[in-house]
């Protein structure tokens, strides 16, 4: 699964892949078990009330409920980083609830899934995604897709095989 790809800079310690999979990594707090992510860069733990000082690196679930998702078609004004030269193509946010964790972690909806595919409360699983920074460079960040067994409503899987099916014979 690691295609060499580096992480976006800052985000080197957020996520791992290879052969256990592709998943983000949370610290526990040694001392109270509390979760945090991302991981905290400074000593300390982010329960108030606990004094322990040191976090161990712990893969999180890599699905969830979508919570809450949001678009967006215009691009960020400078100094926001961007391709060069590059157009800017919509994409959508998604608050995902883990399952596990319970946690709601944001990140970006993988780039061939339609904003109409999505909808709250279905299931979401974590993927690998890539950015192409301010300098042209492919970095890997995290992405959302909704999983391939859908909870929802079959409106969902209608709408998401049928933009599926769309794309692909526009690519063909
Ligand atoms: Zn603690």
């Amino acid at each position: 699964m690691t295609d060499g790809i580096p992480a976006a800079p800052g985000t080197e310690k957020w996520f791992r892949e290879g052969p256990d999979g592709f998943a983000l990594l949370a610290g526990r707090c040694t001392s109270c078990g509390a979760l945090s992510f991302p991981p905290r860069t400074i000593p300390g733990c982010p329960d108030p009330d606990c004094e322990g000082l040191e976090q161990n690196p712990e893969p999180l679930s890599t699905s969830g409920t979508l919570w809450s998702y949001t678009d967006a078609h215009y691009a960020p004004p400078p100094p926001y980083p961007r391709p060069p030269d590059a157009e800017f193509s919509p994409y959508a946010l998604a608050a995902v609830e883990l399952t596990a964790e319970r946690m709601i972690i944001l990140g970006q909806v993988a780039p061939d899934v339609p904003n109409e595919a999505l909808r709250v409360g279905m299931i979401m699983e974590l993927t690998p995604g890539t950015l192409v920074s301010s300098t042209g460079v492919e970095e890997r960040v995290w992405n959302w897709r909704p999983a391939d067994h859908f909870e929802d409503s079959g409106a969902d899987v209608e709408a998401y095989s049928a933009y599926s099916s769309a794309s692909e014979e526009a690519s063909a």
